[in-house]
């Protein structure tokens, strides 16, 4: 078995949160995704603010280091994170990345989601989590797609987000 560390590692992430009216009407929180607003009069019900994209982003980023995942790093028994903007979740995972001594070669994201479409926003999204990620946004892809009416996401009653993540290691500067 070789000791040498590969100079590449994968991660998954997926996520789901349900959506709800918004309250007052329901539980549900003002729908953020990427970090961005969208108009919806549901959102998603979460202890933080209930970002799928980020929450999914974090935990291939986690995932593709080994380390704990989203839910162990920051629980949802802990009162500093009810409601909390989760790119600060994203970004302890991105200092963890480069602690790690690797960056992001790429990312690939497939959001699934009824309404509201994230189409007409889906460069903007793109462009948002290149900067959330600080790198350039040709190494981030954004998908959009529908459960085409079925089952509780094609009903508008969830959205789900899978996340893949190629991590490659840095060279280091040479000291000599
Ligand atoms: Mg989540």
């Amino acid at each position: 078995m070789s000791k040498i560390p590969p100079p590449f590692r994968i991660g998954h992430g997926y996520d789901l949160h349900r959506l709800e009216p918004i309250a007052p009407d329901g539980s549900g929180r003002p729908f953020v995704l990427g970090g961005l607003a969208f108009e919806h009069d549901r959102g998603p019900v979460g202890h933080s603010d209930g970002d799928a994209l980020l929450h999914a982003i974090t935990d291939a980023l986690l995932g593709a280091l080994g380390e704990e995942d989203i839910g162990q790093l920051f629980p949802d028994t802990d009162p500093t994170h009810d409601g909390a903007d989760s790119r600060r979740f994203l970004d302890a995972a991105r200092r963890r990345v480069d602690e790690a001594g690797f960056e992001i070669g790429n990312l690939d994201a497939t959001v699934i989601l009824e309404r509201p479409k994230i189409g007409p926003r889906k460069q903007e999204l793109r462009l948002q989590l290149a900067t959330l990620l600080d790198v350039d946004p040709n190494r981030v892809n954004l998908k959009g797609k529908t459960h085409e009416k079925v089952d509780a996401v094609g009903e508008g009653r969830a959205i789900e987000v899978h996340v893949i993540v190629l991590l490659c290691r840095r060279d280091e500067p040479s000291t000599g």
